[in-house]
């Protein structure tokens, strides 16, 4: 419970950043208040029912790695480390648009030795598996922040197969958008940071149940626990600023709360939202400053009983030269009818309605899976979530500034979110990551 006469902190958002920065703040004495536009907690990764199907659907599958170890601790506040499929070690398989299947399957050793015995496994022509290896060695040197990851392809000699089986399935996985766009410093720094270390690390965490399950309900109980308020369906409209602090937070429904000499506010909103609302922080309109959205579409299918099931290769399956889907999901555990496509990045669904989208993905798998063929009477659903991540570009550190005070920035104001400087792309562990960096210098 909160002592009387504590220091109030606003937090601004209840997505993953949020929750992490409220319970830190909690941590340290504060009395919080999280302040959240929607209706439930837990930001992008939520889901929610849909009425046609009886179904609960995510706003789009998340897959975590052994490597996230600040959205880990979180999970396990929140009791919910065991909804996940915890793999020991990386395993993907790949197939591609002439349905020639590889995987990629790395053994128990440390993923420096696994990852060149796993390389030259891949049924790929000698010289292009000798190709990725090299690859693989060069991603320890780097590269000048304004090259994109198809420069660094040219330059390390990884274009063709290696491009296609490895690289470009990689940089869609983390980088939400195709290796022409992406920088390739931050690319290269989280494959770094997951291919680094033991076998855990590398692996794929895959949600068994439902986000909402996961994240947004297991945090409004333990926040309240904790005695944290959370205020749903609260609308963040202005922060207006006096004598170099913030002064209030106006609510969308003309609600204003003062905020006093003492007080703490921790933005944890969105770019395109922080950019519009947050003193010093670039609009996501401004092409030259702000930070760019990139979508992700995922279609949730389920075939008919009795139809032949799509063949299981796992929980995430690459689709190389994918068009325009990139990646098979299943959720462990699920009915084998059951698995969802996703494609990110691309702009070719804008505008497109969801019925023709669906026909696009039950379209694309006979490619990938000769012989298989979405029937009459499958249940097709989609998704489409405009802002899923920002486009982590060349040279777009100065669009993200530090988690924590904005330099020049209001005295009493720290941002947190997965698109401030983390040295992640965007990801769940880049904003739990973020809420602990905003907050690093404040006495626990
Ligand atoms: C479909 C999809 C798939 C993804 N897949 C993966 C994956 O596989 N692995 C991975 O690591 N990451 C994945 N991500 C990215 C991951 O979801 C995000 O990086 C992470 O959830 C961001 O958390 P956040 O707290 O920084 O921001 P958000 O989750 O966006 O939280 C911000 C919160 O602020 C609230 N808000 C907005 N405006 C206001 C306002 N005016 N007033 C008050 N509140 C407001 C929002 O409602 C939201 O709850 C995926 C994202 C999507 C959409």
């Amino acid at each position: 419970m909160t002592s009387a006469g504590a220091r109030r902190a606003f937090v601004l958002g209840g997505g993953l950043a949020g929750i992490a920065a409220a319970f830190g703040l909690r941590d340290r004495g504060f009395a919080v208040t999280v302040l959240e536009s929607r209706r439930w907690l837990g930001g992008r990764a939520f889901s929610s029912p849909d009425p046609a199907t009886g179904w609960t659907l995510d706003n789009g599958p998340h897959v975590m790695l052994g490597c996230y170890r600040a959205t880990r601790a979180l999970l396990r506040r929140l009791g919910s480390e065991h909804a996940f499929q915890q793999d020991r070690r990386l395993a993907m398989v790949s197939r591609d648009a002439a349905g020639r299947r590889a995987r990629l399957s790395l053994s128990g050793l440390p993923v420096p030795l696994a990852m060149p015995l796993a390389l030259v496994r891949l049924p790929l022509p000698w010289r292009a598996r000798l190709r990725a290896l090299w690859g693989m060695a060069a991603t320890l040197g780097g590269a000048p922040a304004h090259w994109t990851l198809a420069d660094w392809f040219r330059r390390r000699g990884q274009v063709g197969l290696p491009d296609a089986w490895l690289w470009r399935p990689l940089c869609r996985a983390i980088m939400n958008v195709e290796p022409e766009l992406a920088s390739a410093a931050d690319f290269l720094a989280t494959l770094r940071e997951a291919f680094a270390g033991r076998a855990t690390t590398a692996a794929f965490w895959v949600p068994k149940r439902p986000w909402g399950e996961i994240l947004g309900e297991p945090a409004r109980r333990a926040l309240a626990a904790a005695g944290v308020e959370v205020r749903l369906g609260a609308r963040v409209a202005a922060l207006p600023v006096s004598g170099g602090r913030v002064a209030a937070i106006g609510l969308a429904d003309g609600e204003r709360l003062a905020v006093g000499a003492d007080d703490l506010v921790v933005s944890a909103l969105p770019w395109f939202v922080a950019g519009n609302l947050v003193p010093g922080i670039a609009s996501a309109e401004d092409p030259r400053a702000g930070l760019a959205s990139s979508p992700i579409v995922s279609v949730f299918v389920e075939t008919p009983p009795g139809a032949p099931p799509l063949p299981d290769d796992g929980p995430v399956v690459a689709l190389v030269d994918g068009d325009p889907f990139h990646f098979v999901l299943r959720t462990p555990g699920a009915e084998a009818r059951r698995f969802a496509l996703l494609s990110g990045g691309g702009r070719v669904f804008d505008g497109m309605p969801v019925a023709a989208i669906g026909e696009l993905a039950c379209a694309q798998l006979p490619r990938h899976y000769p012989g298989f063929a979405v029937g009459p009477g499958a249940r097709v659903r989609v998704r489409k979530e405009q802002h899923a991540t920002f486009v982590a570009a060349p040279g777009g550190g100065a669009r993200r500034p530090p988690p924590g005070r904005l330099p020049g920035g209001p005295a009493n104001l720290r941002i947190c979110g997965d698109w401030t400087a983390t040295g992640l792309p965007a990801t769940l562990e880049g904003a739990a990551r973020s809420a602990a960096m905003a907050l690093a210098d404040l006495p626990s």
